[in-house]
């Protein structure tokens, strides 16, 4: 039900999703809690909870690159 609200897709990468995630609290089964996700984000997502490292990775929002005049 989620991978089809989802379209199949990986709320972080995109790529065809396989499992099914908790976003928040993992005994709320709303679907509001819920995404698809790829078994490789999944991994990266469940193994990151229980090991906090300070990670710089972002999520850049794609924009038409806008390069600076003054800048090479
Ligand atoms: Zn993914």
């Amino acid at each position: 039900m989620i991978l089809d609200r989802d379209g199949h897709r990986c709320q972080t990468c995109g790529r065809p999703a396989t499992d099914v995630d908790h976003i928040g609290d993992k005994h709320d089964h709303r679907p509001t809690n819920l995404q698809a996700l790829c078994g490789w984000c999944h991994r990266r997502k469940t193994s990151r909870q229980g090991n906090e490292s300070p990670n710089r990775q972002r999520v850049t929002e794609a924009r038409p690159g806008e390069r600076h005049p003054g800048l090479m």
